[in-house]
């Protein structure tokens, strides 16, 4: 099968969408980007032994790199508008190409963004490259700096689960439901698109956590130049994750990767409205400390008592992630 016999194909699926003039096959994608709009990029690889297994299901390494790319625009407060994709294979294999374009196609759809051109070559290793647009009022894109003293920092979701997803993967032991939930959560994230534009107008600051609460958190402070606490007893735990690993869910809540929760800062007075506007969407959103003009993280326990030594955990799963 040729190049463009392929790009035909598998992947002219999910390439219309608003602002679309000119999809794939031109030397260029033609874009509009609606008046009154500013434009976001970002741009995600996943390379195969450093970022994911080697035989990783293709439909898996869809949503993965879907998820994770459009988390990056979740963060901003952006509706998500286009991709474009390039992709690194070692050979035009249709039992892997059919899948991830399927998934790819599909998760798409449910995410609102168009595929709109990429690059296809051959190479030793399968590298994933995934280029996502969006676009914010102009003015409104949601930003690492901004974090105020005395601001609560809220976070999405359960935090650790998906670094305990990759630990069923990596020491496989009986299949349970609950390994299934786990798995999922580490493959397919969840980019919190909805809940970030809805909040949009209460924040001061935001991420998306995939480096782990702390180390992205840490991202917010120095870009604030602020500092903050987080009390251990808030870290929202998932049931699966406290069943399947009790002795390390708190540690991988702070330092695992991936989770793509996102991490907001709210002023003190918009907090409730926030925690609303969250319930309204079924979505689970958690006060976990705050801000302070002292600089550094401080982690607290039940007695308010700061934490020593829980870098360690972040630092030795950035070596996998
Ligand atoms: P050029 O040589 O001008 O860069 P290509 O031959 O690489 O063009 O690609 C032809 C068309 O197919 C372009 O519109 C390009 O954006 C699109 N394309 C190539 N690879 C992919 C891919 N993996 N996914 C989506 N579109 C692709
Ligand atoms: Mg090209």
């Amino acid at each position: 099968m040729g190049e463009f016999e392929l790009i035909r194909q598998y992947f002219h699926r999910a390439a219309s969408g608003p602002g679309v003039r000119e999809g794939i096959g031109d030397d260029c994608a033609v874009l509009q980007v609606p008046p009154g709009q500013e434009l976001v990029v970002s741009i995600d690889t996943l390379v195969e032994g450093t970022h994911f297994l080697p035989q990783t299901p293709p439909h898996r390494l869809a949503e993965r790199l879907l998820g994770a790319a459009v988390s990056d625009l979740a963060a901003a407060a952006a509706t998500p508008a286009w991709l474009t994709l390039a992709l690194t294979l070692p050979q035009a294999d249709p039992d892997w190409l059919e899948p991830f374009a399927a998934r790819l196609a599909e998760r798409c759809h449910q995410l609102g963004i168009a595929l709109v051109g990429g690059d296809t070559t051959r190479g030793p290793n399968l590298v994933l490259s995934a280029q996502v647009h969006g676009w914010v009022d102009c003015g409104q894109t949601l930003l690492r700096r901004g974090a105020q003293p005395g601001d609560r920092i809220l976070v999405s979701g359960t935090l650790g689960d998906s670094r305990a997803g990759l630990e069923t993967l990596l020491y496989p032991d009986t299949p349970s439901d609950t390994t299934d939930w786990l798995q999922q959560r580490f493959y397919c994230p969840e980019p919190r698109v909805a809940l970030a534009r809805a909040l949009r107008p209460h924040l001061h600051a935001g991420l998306d956590i995939s480096d782990g609460l702390l180390a992205d958190l840490g991202h917010v402070l120095q870009a604030s130049h602020v500092g903050a606490e987080v009390e251990l007893g808030c870290l929202p735990l998932s049931d699966a994750l406290c069943q399947r690993f009790p002795e390390q869910a708190q540690n991988w809540a702070l330092s695992g990767g991936e989770d793509f929760e996102l991490c907001l800062v709210a002023p003190e007075q918009s907090v409730e409205r926030c925690l609303q506007v969250a319930a309204e969407q079924g979505v689970r959103l958690t006060s976990v400390g705050r801000i302070t003009a002292a600089q550094g993280l401080r982690v607290l326990d039940a007695q308010g008592q700061p934490q020593t030594g829980l870098s360690a955990g972040y630092d030795h799963f950035k070596e996998m992630s």
